[in-house]
């Protein structure tokens, strides 16, 4: 045994590069990057109305307020992409994703200049048929269930806090399909038409509004599955947003980006009680 490690250590002595070598296999892997992700859908001022999708516009402010006190810093998907590119280095140490599903009316009267006021980002997943129902002259603005026009959707475009990703065009029903799966009867080439065809109408809206295409999209109701994936995938969607209730923990696995958890914030819900839930699981790791 000794004469070993008298051999190893004149290696060490010879071969500098032979140290580092035996080195490499003791690195720790890098710290994973753990985003929780909130799903909201819309606020309402009428308590009779709140529930697993409706939350009030106090309950949306305290939650801006704790995350603020907490130190986390909500990022979008862009920013999410670009972290991931860069593998994860100089990410923030407590990030968090805020989501917004189906563009409410609701949503930019309230949560828009709350994000304003707090300086703190969210991410709106619309559905374009959705918003060309209310952007006609005259459209019923009922907060109750009005969404936001285009004309709405692109003032709040030109916040810093505020980023718009795609939730279909017109796939948000369960009449035709559910969601954007396919329907059983249908082949594969002709779902993948309907597919593109959907893809291809909204992202002719984002143009026009926005100025740009959606690169991620939410999966309405949340329906997802492998072979959805891989036709986003195919048509260049870099992030897809899913309804899994649980965290996120990104390492730079291939495909990790095209399946990120989201946890509803329902009414009632502790966030901080949430929060802490969370990162007790990451100190445990
Ligand atoms: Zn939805």
């Amino acid at each position: 045994m000794k004469k070993i490690f008298v051999a190893f250590f004149a290696m060490c002595l010879m071969f500098p590069s032979f140290v580092s070598a035996t080195e490499s296999p003791l690195e720790l892997p890098p710290e994973p990057f753990y985003l929780p992700v909130l799903m909201y859908h819309q606020i309402s001022e009428n308590p009779k109305r709140l529930c697993e999708y409706v939350i009030s516009p106090e309950a949306f402010e305290s939650d801006l307020k704790l995350l603020k006190e907490l130190g986390y810093q909500p990022i979008t998907t862009a920013e999410l992409l670009k972290y991931a590119e860069n593998k994860y280095q100089n990410v923030p140490e407590k990030a968090i994703m805020l989501t917004f599903d189906d563009g409410y009316l609701s949503d930019y009267v309230y949560a828009f200049p709350l994000l304003e006021k707090y300086e703190m980002k969210a991410v709106f997943a619309i559905v374009g048929a959705f918003a060309d129902i209310y952007s006609v002259e005259n459209a019923d603005k009922n907060i109750r269930y009005a969404h936001t026009s285009w004309a709405e959707m692109a003032e709040m475009n030109e916040s810093e806090f505020v980023e718009f990703v795609s939730h279909t065009n017109d796939m948000h029903n369960l009449k035709k399909r559910r969601g954007a799966l396919r329907k059983k009867s249908e082949s594969i080439e002709s779902y993948k038409k309907a597919l593109e065809c959907d893809i291809a109408a909204l992202n002719e809206k984002f143009e026009e509004h926005f100025g740009e295409t959606p690169t991620a999209l939410a999966c309405p109701f949340g329906n997802f599955n492998q072979e959805l994936q891989q036709a986003l995938k195919e048509s260049g969607f870099t992030v897809i947003l899913t309804s899994e209730q649980k965290n996120n923990i990104l390492t730079g696995k291939e495909d990790e980006l095209l399946d990120i958890n989201r946890i509803v914030r329902n009414h009632g819900m502790d966030l901080k009680k949430l929060l802490d839930k969370l990162e007790s699981q990451q100190t445990k790791k």
